[in-house]
């Protein structure tokens, strides 16, 4: 029996969905003075997985438990298939949820802490086993119905945690930053697997995380959340070529905003550099680049672009970045693949290549005339 006939079978049997989350005006206070969420309106989509990311004690965490039904909020509603659900119990909502320490009872077995994931009725009927069966299956956890939790690694015990959830065939399903701690190469496998389940059974999936590569690989939509608000929300893309602010820039990955004239259709000039930019159509308009350093391209010395010098190198594997001091400002710029590395100190030319940069939104506060 395959794990997708026995679990989410009557999905279908519940009707077309209006929408998945949606939070209206949302505040939450856990004492006097800063709300840990502040009037947050936010809207889930159907279907996807949305990442949800921004800096620790965001929010982040309190977003999903005031969804899950684990605290309540001061104000605002929050809805779900088009059902106000503000004051239903967290079982009454159909939601599943992983925990970042995962909660598994350490006394039961894999198979019973999966079943205890089935509602009361359903751990009564005969198909019981079964379901909790698949689902193991589904995460990969076959053979393992009797052992011990406590006897598990890491990333097994993620995916019995992630399993439980399941069993519930909840319609919405919440992952508090399911994978922080699993080590890398586990955590990338895991993080398919997750993926690959959202999408065979086209589950509404919101997971938490504080990385930005991750919240970008995983997400078909991207939340962004800083001090308790919710700055952007869009496709991976959206969030990371045209944040609306700097903070929405700087935790979707380093980034720099500058400012640039319009000097013909499709030509800009930054510190006296022309380069073609195709968005830029407003002639002699002042507009802002948001400039990535990956769109930096670092040359020997003496070639056309910016002169600089290199101030510092970080290699991270795949590449370096090289913080480099221009005339009018230093600039973080990487370099990808196997280089001879540019020493500290060393004469460079740092050109932009203008695919990667983006005349943004965000217009940069009024600052010292650029030189
Ligand atoms: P994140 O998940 O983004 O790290 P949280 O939602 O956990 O952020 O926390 C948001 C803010 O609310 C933080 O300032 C945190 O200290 C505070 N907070 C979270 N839970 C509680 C609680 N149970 N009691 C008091 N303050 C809390």
């Amino acid at each position: 029996m395959s794990a997708a006939s026995v679990l989410f079978a009557d999905r279908d049997a519940l009707g077309p969905v209006a929408a998945a989350i949606e939070l209206c005006g949302v505040s939450k206070w856990y004492s006097l003075g800063q709300a840990a969420i502040r009037n947050v309106s936010l809207r889930i989509p159907h279907g996807c997985l949305t990442s949800l990311i921004g800096p620790s004690g965001c929010g982040k965490s309190t977003l999903l438990r005031l969804i899950a039904g684990l605290e309540r909020p001061d104000e605002g509603r929050v809805w779900l298939h088009g059902l106000d659900i503000t004051d239903h119990d967290p079982a009454q909502r159909d939601i599943g949820l992983v925990l970042q320490n995962y909660a598994l009872f350490p006394h039961l077995s894999v198979l019973e802490n999966v079943r205890y994931g089935l509602s009361a009725t359903a751990t009564q009927q005969p198909a019981a086993k079964d379901r909790a069966q698949a689902v193991l299956k589904l995460v990969d956890l076959d053979g393992y119905e009797s052992r011990s939790t406590a006897s598990l690694s890491g990333g097994e015990q993620q995916r019995v945690a992630l399993a439980r959830a399941l069993a519930g065939e909840p319609r919405v399903l919440l992952l508090d930053e399911p994978l922080s701690s699993v080590d890398s190469g586990l955590r990338r496998q895991l993080r398919e697997q997750i993926c690959d389940i959202q999408k065979a059974f086209s589950l509404t999936v919101v997971y938490v995380t504080h990385d930005q590569a991750e919240a970008l690989a995983v997400g078909d939509h991207v939340v962004v959340m800083h001090n308790g608000e919710v700055l952007q929300d869009g496709t991976p893309r959206d969030v990371y070529l045209t944040p609306c602010n700097e903070v929405v820039a700087e935790i979707m990955g380093a980034a720099m905003f500058l400012p640039a004239q319009v000097v013909e259709a499709g030509i800009v000039e930054l510190y006296g550099y022309q380069m073609a930019l195709p968005d830029a159509s407003d002639v002699g308009a002042c507009v802002t680049l948001l400039i990535r350093p990956e769109a930096w391209q670092v040359g020997a010395a003496g070639s056309p672009g910016f002169a600089g010098k290199i101030l510092s190198c970080t290699y991270f594997g795949r590449g370096s970045e090289y913080l480099i001091q221009l005339e009018w400002g230093d600039v973080l710029a990487t370099v990808w693949g196997a280089h001879t590395p540019y020493q500290i100190g060393s004469p460079v030319t740092v050109l932009l290549n203008s695919a990667s940069v983006r005349v943004s939104k965000y217009r940069v506060p009024a600052g010292p005339a650029p030189p």
